[in-house]
Parts: C-alpha cells; structure tokens; sequence
C-alpha cells in the first residue's frame, strides 16, 4: 500500500469532512486538553457519541479540570454518570483523576507509557490521549479503526483472532506527521462513511488503495465469528412506597454488576435458583415487566410495587429517577407510570 498517497487523501478528507466534537480541536488548531480527550474516550468506549456527548458537557461544566474531578465526592461523579453504563468505569475515573492529581501534580503525563501507568487507562486510551493531546505517533486501534484496516487490505482472518494482525497493519500508517488528526481521521471515517453494516464506500476518499472495495464486497470484513446466543435471565425488582410517597432504594456492593451504583431491591438474577426475598412484607402489585440487555445477557425484571416500611434509602421519585442506572430507571418508571 501506497502509505503517502494514502495517508494524504484520508487526512486531507478529514480537514473537510472531520466531525465538530465537544472535546475536539479542529484540525491544524492547538492540541486540545488531555483531561477532556480523555474523558471523552472513556465515556465513548462503550457508548455513542450522540449519547456520550452531553454527559462530556456535563461534566466538564461540574468538573472543569482534573484536579476538580479529584476532590469531587464519590457519590456525586457516580450520579453523575447513570446511564453511561459500565460503572466500573466511573470508579476507574475517579481513581485515574486522583492518580493524576496526587503523583502528576495534576497535569497529565505525555506519553503512552506513564499513560498505561494510571489506573483504568488501557492500551486504547493511553494512545489515543497520546496521539490527540500530545502529537505522539502511537498507534490509536478502536472497533472503528479495526473495520477499516481489515476492509482496507481485506483481512479473511475472523476476529477477534484478528485483532493483533489488524493493529499491525494500522500500525503500518502511522506516522509522525500529524498523529492526532490521523487517528481522529481514522475514527471519523470508521464513524462516518466505513460505518458497520454498508460501507458507503462512494463517499470515502480511500477506494483507489481498498481491497475490500475492490473485492466487490467491503461489508465482508472484519470477518465475525460464528454467533453465539447471548443468555436471557430473569428476575424480580420491588419498588416500596414508604407513607411520605417515598421509594426504597439500596446502594449494591461495591463488587459486582453495577457496583457501588444506587438500585432499587431486586432478587438475584445470576441465575442461581435463589428464591426471591421481599424487602418488606405487604401486600405487592404487579406493575409489568422491563427489559434490559447488558453486554454478557439480556435480563426481564418483573416489578413489584407496595407501600411499606423496610432499612432501605428512602428517596424522592425524582431524585430516584436521576440517580439510578437505567435499568432501574426503567422499571421505577414501570411501577410510577
Ligand atoms: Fe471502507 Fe469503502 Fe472506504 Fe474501503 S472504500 S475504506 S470499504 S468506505
């Protein structure tokens, strides 16, 4: 492959056809904040830009520096971050924050080593906030950019035994010139125009260099595995009224599925043939049930709802609606109408 000719067209689409993000510089522009790169790849590793991008606005309102999100109280950052998903990753967050805070002084470190070195930062976010935030060469491979390489020099190995092929070929176009918008080019294209499912392969500046364009049938790649059933659970979530019109709430250990997160009593859903446990004994109604997909198994939880006393955080509806991750939020929405 023509490395310059290549890297020239795709950067030079990116300067016209780049994406405007709230965390972003434009291209050519100084390098943007590495708190505000980093942030945004941590709420975008397992969420859409379009959801991700008022939570970023969010937070860098409440938290404008990395040293305010330090000091922030764990509470509050955890609030903050219901209905991003992957909860591990808000406490993750606020570990690399103080991280950064108490050994680098605030101010973040430039390279992809000490990166590494911060609790929570992978291999991806140690390149990307290396690339975007320091102009370093590293080699920035998401699900996106995994797409387009394995379109572009059409990889028949599936993934995910791809993977390291697939992040050696990427590696093969980077280069010191221009890292950062390189690697925003990259994603940009994978987001855009080299998008899952039909490529629309008229609007991208790279076909001329693509194999999997000129194989006839670019939406072959990356080759997937054969498919495998994600399990369904099922469980019970119970939302008790206390006499004031208050919901019980309990806060789950801090291990676990949605660790450390508010939620509302629910028996187990694991799978064990544990037998459901009431907070309360009264007198429960059927409300319905909700649905929910996490990554690893779909789950319907019947909800429940009473009046009654328990040991439970007792909340107001609203504050409850605000606080709980969504799968919660769905089934006290379920229970309130
Ligand atoms: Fe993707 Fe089509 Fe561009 Fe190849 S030509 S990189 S398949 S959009």
């Amino acid at each position: 492959m023509e490395k310059d000719r290549v890297r020239a067209a795709l950067l030079h689409w990116y300067d016209a056809h780049g994406r405007t993000l709230a965390w972003r510089s434009p291209p050519g522009a100084p390098a943007p904040d590495p708190y505000r790169v980093w942030l945004s790849e941590v709420m975008l590793q397992q969420t859409t830009t379009p959801h991700a991008t008022p939570y970023f606005e969010r937070f860098t309102a409440r938290w404008p520096t990395v040293s305010d999100l330090a000091v922030a109280e764990d509470a509050e950052v955890m609030a903050a971050w219901a209905g991003l998903g992957y909860y591990a990753r808000a406490r993750n967050l606020l570990a690399c924050a103080r991280a950064v805070a108490e050994r680098h002084g605030g101010v973040f470190p430039d390279t992809e080593a000490e990166l590494l070195a911060l609790p929570g930062v992978g291999a991806y976010t140690a390149a990307a906030v290396a690339a975007i935030a320091f102009g370093r060469p590293s080699n920035v491979v998401d699900g996106n950019v995994e797409r387009v390489v394995a379109r572009l020099f059409a990889v028949e190995t599936p993934l995910p035994v791809a993977k390291p092929e697939l992040r050696r070929l990427a590696g093969r176009l980077v280069d010191e010139d221009r890292p950062g918008d390189w690697a925003q080019a990259l994603m940009d294209l994978g987001a855009t125009v080299c998008r899952p499912g039909r490529p629309v392969c008229d609007r991208c500046p790279l076909p001329s260099w693509c194999a999997g364009f000129q194989s006839g049938a670019p939406e072959r790649y990356p080759v997937r595995p054969a498919k495998t059933a994600r399990p369904h659970r099922t469980g019970v979530a119970w939302v008790l009224r206390d006499a004031h019109g208050r919901v019980g709430l309990v806060q789950r250990p801090e291990k676990g599925l949605l660790g450390g997160m508010l939620g509302l009593p629910t028996s187990d859903w694991s799978g064990t043939a544990t037998p459901p446990q009431a907070p309360a004994a009264t007198g429960w109604r059927e409300a319905g049930a909700v649905e929910h997909v996490f990554t690893h198994f779909s789950l319907t939880l019947t909800v429940l709802e009473g009046v009654g006393d328990a040991d439970l955080l007792w909340t107001e509806p609203e504050a409850a609606l605000k606080a709980l991750p969504t799968v919660f939020r769905k089934a006290l929405e379920r229970a309130l109408g």
